[in-house]
């Protein structure tokens, strides 16, 4: 069959990268025995028969020509495949020269099974296979793929819901709260390693004061002066402005938080799309922008000031007056922190204490939700 035009997706995703060598890996062995075995018999070949190198060499040569050919044949197969389900149908497409795909409806899915190989086992794949009720095969393979873990519980979670027997449930949307430099990023990377997004606010200020649109406004208010030679948006002197000027940062804010807010939302939607279970807000200013108000559950990191002032020292060079003059602009720590649902103590916390919080929190919001409805 081949795959219908203009079908929309849901969810879409690729084999692992890995996917070229898991599937050449057993050619590329026997073709490096084979290579192997020609080097070292030709010299005793040659003893009888002269022109033994030259026709050595001329297999080896065929040799790799055959496995780069095997290479970029698996890589085109590679960017060929999707995974890919919407609220009816999973499928999955591939195909170099003749494209197919095989799909299966999803009310009628019996199983869904992951196959973990060896090799995929040390690369962090795995194969899905899925099967619909009534047939002893599988009618759609997503192979090789990374996360199986994640895509078959989104799997598992899209076939309940094409049943009707459950709803998807919606991420939740967890806030990260905390001092400057206390560890809200670090904690938000254990949120992510248990299966959340992380909506990093800083990240994507950043991103929005590259686009053209916004650096035109910029230079309207503040003039070239704010642009570096290669006329990007230079960071350190619009701080100066806003950090000065209470009334200039509330107008940068008023062009840089609806864009920030679109991106979160997008990543709320991607999350539903993929079936993560939450989403983490990473922002400085999550109380005082107000986006606690969009949280599910608000995380306070609690670390004390004399270890916050050592890392900024330590890591981003600042003095003991630069962590004061941010944190002077911002709701004083007592109130975030009883403001907040949850306190993760990240003093001395090892990555693994931070990861098992993060879990425990994630499932304690996520049952409240459900509890909510
Ligand atoms: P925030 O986002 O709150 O400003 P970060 O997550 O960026 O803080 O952390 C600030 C610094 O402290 C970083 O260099 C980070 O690596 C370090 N850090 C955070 N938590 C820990 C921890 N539990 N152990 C060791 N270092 C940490």
């Amino acid at each position: 069959m081949t795959g219908r035009a203009g079908e929309r997706a849901d969810f879409r995703t690729r084999p692992s990268p890995w996917f070229v060598l898991l599937e050449s890996w057993q050619a590329l062995f026997w073709l490096g025995v084979a290579a192997a075995a020609i080097a070292s018999l030709t010299p005793y070949a040659a003893r009888v028969y002269p022109a033994a190198n030259d026709v050595a060499l001329v297999i080896l040569v065929g040799l790799g020509i055959v496995a780069a050919l095997k290479l970029v044949w698996e890589t085109l197969s590679y960017l060929a495949r999707s995974y890919e389900f919407d609220g009816e149908r999973v499928r999955w497409r591939g195909g170099v020269l003749r494209r197919f795909f095989d799909e299966a409806v999803l009310s009628d899915v019996r199983s869904v099974r992951i196959d973990r190989s060896i090799a995929e086992r040390l690369v962090g794949a795995a194969t899905i296979g899925i099967s619909t009720a009534g047939t002893s095969g599988f009618e759609v393979v997503w192979l090789h793929i990374g996360e199986p873990d994640r895509h078959a519980q989104n799997l598992r979670r899209r076939v309940d819901a094409a049943r009707g027997s459950e709803r998807v449930p919606r991420p939740v949307v967890i806030g990260m709260a905390g001092g400057v430099g206390s560890g809200k990023s670090t904690v938000a990377r254990a949120f992510a390693s248990v299966g959340c997004l992380v909506s990093d606010s800083d990240a994507q200020a950043k991103e929005i004061l590259t686009r053209a649109e916004i650096i035109d406004i910029l230079v309207s208010w503040w003039g070239e002066e704010i642009l570096t030679n290669d006329r990007a948006v230079d960071r350190s002197r619009v701080a100066a402005i806003v950090f000065a000027d209470e009334a200039e940062r509330r107008r940068l804010e008023g062009l840089i938080h609806p864009a920030i807010k679109q991106t979160r939302e997008e990543l709320v939607e991607r999350a539903l799309r993929e079936g993560a279970d939450g989403v983490v807000v990473d922002a400085p200013l999550l109380f005082e922008a107000g986006l606690d108000e969009e949280c599910d559950a608000v995380v306070f990191v609690d670390t004390p000031r004399a270890e916050r002032l050592r890392r900024v020292q330590g890591s981003r060079g600042w003095t003991e007056e630069e962590l004061d003059r941010r944190e002077r602009a911002q709701i004083g720590l007592d109130e975030k922190k009883s403001r907040s649902d949850h306190v993760i103590r990240n003093s001395g916390a090892s990555q693994a204490e931070l990861v098992e919080a993060a879990r425990a929190i994630l499932q304690a919001v996520k049952d409240k939700a459900r509890l909510a409805g």
